[in-house]
């Protein structure tokens, strides 16, 4: 499979690591939105979070504390993102599941947009009852 972060998990493209375990690495995104942007993979590929074991996805969680905290206190930020993209639509490029943690400053102006929306009366309720039908 033609994958890059594959690869990097085999450690064929080279990566400026954070942090690794036997199933889960950290590595500097190579264009990040603020620095120390960090990506957490598993090093098994699956493309979107549902498609992933629960149990590695729990593997990925429990990292993410360690690696956020180093993130946030060693470039000394006021906050960050946890974000993690699943498909196109919603701007996944690399289709290898992975979290991004973005250092934050007060006012850096990295996301502006929060496009909230009002759901109109009797809405919410036919919406919840569709997603609860697939769970
Ligand atoms: P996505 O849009 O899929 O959520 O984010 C993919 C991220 O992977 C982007 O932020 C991009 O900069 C990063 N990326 C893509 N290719 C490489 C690479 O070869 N090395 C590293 N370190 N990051 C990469
Ligand atoms: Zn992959």
């Amino acid at each position: 499979m033609d994958c890059i972060f594959c690869k990097i998990a085999a450690g064929q493209i080279p990566c400026e690591k954070i942090y690794e375990d036997e199933n889960v690495l950290a590595f500097l995104d190579i264009g990040p939105l603020s620095e120390g942007h960090t990506l957490v993979i598993p090093k098994q590929h699956f493309t979107k979070i549902h498609e992933c074991p629960a149990q590695l996805l729990a593997q990925i969680g429990s990292v993410l504390p360690k690696v956020a905290g180093a993130v946030f206190k060693g470039m000394t930020s006021d906050g960050y993102n946890v974000l993690c993209n699943n498909g196109k639509a919603a701007g996944q490029l690399v289709e290898h599941i992975h979290f991004h943690i973005i250092p934050r400053i007060a006012g850096d102006g990295v996301f502006t947009q929060w496009p909230a929306k009002k759901y109109q009366p009797g809405k919410v309720e036919k919406i919840s009852e569709k997603i609860r039908a697939k769970l």
